[in-house]
Protein backbone atom coordinates (compact mmCIF):
# COMPACT_ATOMS: atom_id res chain seq x y z
CA UNK A 1 0.00 0.00 0.00
CA UNK A 2 1.51 3.41 -0.93
CA UNK A 3 1.45 6.93 0.34
CA UNK A 4 -1.41 8.33 -1.60
CA UNK A 5 -3.56 5.02 -0.96
CA UNK A 6 -3.28 5.88 3.31
CA UNK A 7 -3.46 9.71 1.90
CA UNK A 8 -7.16 8.68 0.88
CA UNK A 9 -7.69 6.29 3.78
CA UNK A 10 -7.46 9.61 6.13
CA UNK A 11 -9.15 11.64 4.26
CA UNK A 12 -12.36 9.33 4.16
CA UNK A 13 -11.79 8.35 7.93
CA UNK A 14 -11.79 11.78 8.70
CA UNK A 15 -15.00 13.03 6.53
CA UNK A 16 -17.04 9.77 7.34
CA UNK A 17 -15.68 9.05 10.88
CA UNK A 18 -15.36 12.14 12.64
CA UNK A 19 -16.84 14.88 11.04
CA UNK A 20 -19.90 12.56 9.84
CA UNK A 21 -20.44 12.05 13.83
CA UNK A 22 -20.19 15.34 15.09
CA UNK A 23 -16.47 16.23 15.38
CA UNK A 24 -16.41 19.71 15.35
CA UNK A 25 -12.62 21.42 16.87
CA UNK A 26 -11.22 22.24 13.89
CA UNK A 27 -7.55 21.60 14.80
CA UNK A 28 -8.43 17.96 16.01
CA UNK A 29 -9.67 17.21 12.31
CA UNK A 30 -6.68 18.87 11.22
CA UNK A 31 -4.30 17.08 12.79
CA UNK A 32 -6.16 13.33 12.55
CA UNK A 33 -6.00 14.09 8.60
CA UNK A 34 -2.49 14.38 9.30
CA UNK A 35 -0.66 12.56 11.83
CA UNK A 36 -0.36 8.77 9.48
CA UNK A 37 -2.09 6.33 12.30
CA UNK A 38 -0.57 3.36 9.56
CA UNK A 39 2.78 3.71 11.51
CA UNK A 40 1.50 2.98 14.83
CA UNK A 41 -0.13 0.28 14.20
CA UNK A 42 1.20 -3.52 13.76
CA UNK A 43 2.22 -4.27 10.48
CA UNK A 44 0.07 -6.99 10.19
CA UNK A 45 -3.05 -4.68 10.59
CA UNK A 46 -1.82 -1.52 8.79
CA UNK A 47 -4.29 -2.80 5.98
CA UNK A 48 -7.08 -1.83 8.19
CA UNK A 49 -5.27 0.96 9.88
CA UNK A 50 -8.01 3.82 9.09
CA UNK A 51 -10.94 1.52 9.66
CA UNK A 52 -13.47 2.45 12.22
CA UNK A 53 -12.31 -0.22 15.21
CA UNK A 54 -9.70 -0.72 17.42
CA UNK A 55 -7.21 -3.06 16.65
CA UNK A 56 -4.70 -5.10 18.52
CA UNK A 57 -1.35 -3.79 19.35
CA UNK A 58 0.26 -6.73 21.52
CA UNK A 59 0.28 -7.33 24.65
CA UNK A 60 -3.45 -7.83 24.77
CA UNK A 61 -3.90 -4.11 24.46
CA UNK A 62 -5.89 -2.54 21.77
CA UNK A 63 -5.25 1.02 19.59
CA UNK A 64 -8.45 2.99 20.05
CA UNK A 65 -10.91 3.63 17.26
CA UNK A 66 -10.48 7.13 15.40
CA UNK A 67 -13.82 8.09 16.64
CA UNK A 68 -13.10 7.59 20.18
CA UNK A 69 -9.25 9.26 20.04
CA UNK A 70 -11.26 12.06 18.20
CA UNK A 71 -13.94 13.10 21.01
CA UNK A 72 -11.44 12.37 23.61
CA UNK A 73 -8.77 14.88 22.47
CA UNK A 74 -11.86 17.51 22.04
CA UNK A 75 -12.79 17.41 24.94
CA UNK A 76 -9.27 18.32 26.44
CA UNK A 77 -10.55 22.06 24.59
CA UNK A 78 -6.68 22.52 23.68
CA UNK A 79 -5.34 25.34 22.48
CA UNK A 80 -1.91 25.01 21.70
CA UNK A 81 0.33 25.99 25.35
CA UNK A 82 -0.95 22.94 27.58
CA UNK A 83 0.91 20.30 29.57
CA UNK A 84 -0.85 17.46 29.16
CA UNK A 85 -0.53 13.87 30.35
CA UNK A 86 -1.56 10.87 29.14
CA UNK A 87 -2.02 7.59 30.97
CA UNK A 88 -2.11 4.60 28.68
CA UNK A 89 0.20 5.18 25.53
CA UNK A 90 -0.51 2.15 23.74
CA UNK A 91 0.28 2.60 20.13
CA UNK A 92 1.74 6.19 20.59
CA UNK A 93 -1.29 7.22 17.87
CA UNK A 94 -3.23 9.50 20.40
CA UNK A 95 0.34 10.74 21.85
CA UNK A 96 0.95 11.81 18.72
CA UNK A 97 -2.46 13.25 17.95
CA UNK A 98 -2.30 15.33 21.14
CA UNK A 99 2.05 16.50 20.70
CA UNK A 100 0.66 18.14 17.44
CA UNK A 101 -2.19 19.93 19.99
CA UNK A 102 -0.81 21.34 22.69
CA UNK A 103 3.11 22.29 24.13
CA UNK A 104 4.16 19.05 26.05
CA UNK A 105 2.88 15.40 26.09
CA UNK A 106 3.99 13.28 28.92
CA UNK A 107 2.41 9.34 28.45
CA UNK A 108 2.90 6.86 30.98
CA UNK A 109 2.39 2.96 29.58
CA UNK A 110 2.60 -0.07 31.80
CA UNK A 111 3.47 -2.48 29.14
CA UNK A 112 7.51 -2.43 28.83
CA UNK A 113 7.41 -4.20 25.29
CA UNK A 114 4.82 -1.59 24.53
CA UNK A 115 6.48 1.82 26.10
CA UNK A 116 10.48 0.68 24.43
CA UNK A 117 8.67 0.18 20.74
CA UNK A 118 6.35 3.32 21.10
CA UNK A 119 9.40 5.33 22.28
CA UNK A 120 11.11 4.25 19.28
CA UNK A 121 8.48 4.88 16.78
CA UNK A 122 7.66 8.49 18.31
CA UNK A 123 11.31 9.43 17.85
CA UNK A 124 11.61 8.27 14.03
CA UNK A 125 8.68 9.95 13.29
CA UNK A 126 9.46 13.43 14.96
CA UNK A 127 7.12 13.76 17.72
CA UNK A 128 9.50 15.23 19.96
CA UNK A 129 7.44 16.85 22.54
CA UNK A 130 6.54 13.94 23.97
CA UNK A 131 7.59 12.27 27.03
CA UNK A 132 7.04 8.22 27.57
CA UNK A 133 7.49 6.51 30.80
CA UNK A 134 7.04 3.27 31.99
CA UNK A 135 5.13 2.77 35.32
CA UNK A 136 1.68 2.89 36.97
CA UNK A 137 -0.43 6.05 34.95
CA UNK A 138 -3.14 5.47 37.62
CA UNK A 139 -0.70 7.52 39.89
CA UNK A 140 -0.45 10.05 37.43
CA UNK A 141 3.20 11.81 37.25
CA UNK A 142 3.37 13.95 40.47
CA UNK A 143 7.03 15.69 39.65
CA UNK A 144 5.60 16.99 36.59
CA UNK A 145 2.11 18.62 37.95
CA UNK A 146 -0.03 20.20 37.60
CA UNK A 147 -1.14 19.49 34.19
CA UNK A 148 -3.62 21.60 32.09
CA UNK A 149 -5.25 18.47 30.39
CA UNK A 150 -5.45 14.38 31.75
CA UNK A 151 -6.46 11.52 29.33
CA UNK A 152 -6.93 7.92 30.45
CA UNK A 153 -7.49 5.66 27.80
CA UNK A 154 -8.00 2.54 30.10
CA UNK A 155 -11.12 2.24 32.10
CA UNK A 156 -11.14 3.00 35.66
CA UNK A 157 -13.24 1.95 38.75
CA UNK A 158 -13.97 4.95 39.87
CA UNK A 159 -12.64 8.80 39.36
CA UNK A 160 -8.70 8.36 40.85
CA UNK A 161 -7.91 11.21 43.16
CA UNK A 162 -4.11 11.01 42.28
CA UNK A 163 -5.42 12.15 38.83
CA UNK A 164 -7.84 14.97 40.14
CA UNK A 165 -4.83 16.26 42.30
CA UNK A 166 -2.77 16.86 39.23
CA UNK A 167 -5.15 18.68 37.21
CA UNK A 168 -5.15 22.82 37.07
CA UNK A 169 -7.86 24.57 38.32
CA UNK A 170 -9.77 25.26 34.89
CA UNK A 171 -8.18 21.70 33.26
CA UNK A 172 -9.89 18.48 32.10
CA UNK A 173 -9.78 15.24 32.81
CA UNK A 174 -10.81 13.07 30.20
CA UNK A 175 -11.40 9.45 31.31
CA UNK A 176 -14.03 6.42 30.90
CA UNK A 177 -15.08 4.53 34.12
CA UNK A 178 -17.22 1.76 34.95
CA UNK A 179 -17.12 -2.28 34.24
CA UNK A 180 -16.36 -4.72 31.75
CA UNK A 181 -20.22 -4.49 30.40
CA UNK A 182 -20.93 -0.88 31.35
CA UNK A 183 -18.91 2.14 30.68
CA UNK A 184 -19.14 5.85 30.61
CA UNK A 185 -16.73 8.98 29.06
CA UNK A 186 -16.34 11.96 31.44
CA UNK A 187 -15.29 14.74 30.95
CA UNK A 188 -14.40 16.86 34.20
CA UNK A 189 -13.62 19.72 34.67
CA UNK A 190 -11.64 20.91 38.14
CA UNK A 191 -13.11 24.16 39.33
CA UNK A 192 -12.26 26.33 42.45
CA UNK A 193 -14.36 24.66 44.68
CA UNK A 194 -15.12 20.69 43.41
CA UNK A 195 -15.44 19.48 39.87
CA UNK A 196 -18.31 19.51 37.25
CA UNK A 197 -18.52 15.99 35.66
CA UNK A 198 -20.46 16.02 32.09
CA UNK A 199 -20.96 12.35 30.75
CA UNK A 200 -19.64 12.23 27.05
CA UNK A 201 -20.98 8.63 25.60
CA UNK A 202 -20.82 5.17 26.36
CA UNK A 203 -17.92 3.47 25.74
CA UNK A 204 -15.59 0.24 25.98
CA UNK A 205 -12.02 0.10 26.78
CA UNK A 206 -9.56 -2.09 28.31
CA UNK A 207 -8.85 -1.97 32.55
CA UNK A 208 -6.64 0.73 34.07
CA UNK A 209 -4.67 -1.64 35.87
CA UNK A 210 -2.74 0.00 39.07
CA UNK A 211 -2.78 1.33 42.65
CA UNK A 212 -5.85 3.81 41.62
CA UNK A 213 -7.34 1.23 39.00
CA UNK A 214 -8.16 -2.54 38.73
CA UNK A 215 -5.87 -4.80 40.85
CA UNK A 216 -4.00 -7.78 39.01
CA UNK A 217 -5.64 -11.10 39.83
N1 LIG B 1 -3.85 5.55 23.78
C1 LIG B 1 -3.51 4.31 23.16
C2 LIG B 1 -3.18 4.43 21.70
O1 LIG B 1 -3.20 5.56 21.16
O2 LIG B 1 -2.84 3.40 21.12
C3 LIG B 1 -4.55 3.24 23.38
C4 LIG B 1 -4.37 2.63 24.69
S1 LIG B 1 -5.06 1.09 25.07
C5 LIG B 1 -6.77 1.30 24.75
C6 LIG B 1 -4.91 1.24 26.85
C7 LIG B 1 -3.49 1.17 27.36
O3 LIG B 1 -3.50 1.45 28.75
C8 LIG B 1 -2.86 -0.20 27.22
O4 LIG B 1 -1.68 -0.11 26.47
C9 LIG B 1 -2.59 -0.63 28.67
O5 LIG B 1 -1.42 -1.41 28.82
C10 LIG B 1 -2.46 0.71 29.35
N2 LIG B 1 -2.68 0.73 30.79
C11 LIG B 1 -3.58 0.07 31.55
N3 LIG B 1 -3.43 0.38 32.86
C12 LIG B 1 -2.39 1.26 32.93
C13 LIG B 1 -1.74 1.95 33.99
N4 LIG B 1 -2.12 1.84 35.27
N5 LIG B 1 -0.72 2.77 33.69
C14 LIG B 1 -0.30 2.92 32.41
N6 LIG B 1 -0.85 2.28 31.37
C15 LIG B 1 -1.90 1.46 31.62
Amino acid sequence: MNTNKYAADRFHMVQYQLVGRGIQDERVLKVMSEVPRHVFVPESYRYAAYEDCPLPIGEGQTISQPYMVAIMTQCLELEGKEKILEIGTGSGYQAAILSRLADRVYTIERHEVLALRTRAILKETGYNNVEVITGDGSLGLPDNAPFQGIIVTACAPHIPKSLLDQLEIGGRLVIPTGNPYNQVLHQIIKLEKGTEDRSVLECAFVPLIGKEGWKME
